[in-house]
């Protein structure tokens, strides 16, 4: 699933397209999945600029609408010169220099055609940013001791506090916090909460850095391309820690997800 660096990835290379003026626009006759709201009297508007809060981008456009768009397991925005014919391209926007297509092939994206207030209703079910000034360490810190009976890297993965997590990177936070994923948070220390904090940026920046991070199935940004992120990471999907670099790296499947830790570094 693609989780932040993979859809800011996208976010920014759509961004060298913007403004977009749609010529016309085409949907699959199975969009209707994806798509929750009526994409109407769209022919003629600008998209201005797409921006992002987590995993969801929101193409904001001339008449003060907003398309919000999250992608789900494999769904990811193409641009292309040509008409992009692949199967699973599930909405097409046309301009005079090229095309924008929404392609998913699992169909577990969101979509929705929002005015201001909806939109900013959506968008305020999500937590802060990772990459947003305002995502402190004391946030981090109070957001986690919301539920201080929870498993830590559940939590994590929880957007209503951390907006633009998933498991690859709710399982690497752990890795550099050295801490075991399944610990209770209220068993937490202080200075575990800061190596953690620090720890979401050494999973993010370098896989931001790199364009996204693709495991089996997965992720493409909106060239075709997937990224070069995994090689950044320490636990997850690899079979020797990375920190260590002498530790078999244990799996696990904790509320439901595959989760990786290394027994000698996390406690
Ligand atoms: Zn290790």
């Amino acid at each position: 699933m693609p989780e932040l660096p993979e859809v800011k990835t996208i976010q920014d290379q759509l961004n060298k397209v913007m403004p977009f003026k749609i010529t016309s626009s085409a949907m699959s006759n199975v969009a209707g999945s994806i798509i929750h709201t009526k994409m109407d009297k769209l022919k003629g508007k600008v998209i201005l600029a797409v921006n992002r809060k987590g995993k969801m981008l929101d193409f904001l456009l001339d008449d003060g609408r907003h398309i919000l768009s999250h992608l789900g397991m494999t769904g990811t925005w193409l641009i292309s010169k040509d008409k992009i014919t692949e199967k699973h391209t599930h909405l097409q926007f046309k301009s005079d220099t090229g095309y924008l297509a929404y392609v998913d092939p699992r169909r577990f994206g969101h979509m929705y055609l929002y005015n201001e207030d909806q939109s900013q209703k959506k968008l305020a079910e999500l937590g802060i940013d990772l990459l947003d000034k305002d995502f402190t360490l004391e946030y981090f810190k109070t957001s986690l001791l919301r539920y201080p009976n929870r498993h830590l890297k559940v939590t994590l993965l929880d957007q209503s506090l951390f907006a633009g997590t998933g498991n690859y990177i709710a399982s690497e936070i752990c890795a550099h916090g050295g801490v075991r994923p399944e610990r209770l948070i209220k068993d937490l220390k202080k200075s575990e909460f800061k190596k953690l904090y620090d720890g979401v940026f050494k999973v993010i920046n370098p896989t931001v850095a790199s364009g996204g991070a693709a495991f089996a199935g997965g992720y493409r940004d909106a060239t075709g391309e997937k990224g070069d992120g995994v090689q950044h990471l320490v636990v997850f999907y690899q079979k020797e820690c990375q920190l260590c670099n002498k530790t078999k790296v244990v799996k696990i499947v904790l509320g439901q997800r595959g989760t990786y830790y290394c027994p000698r570094c996390q406690k």
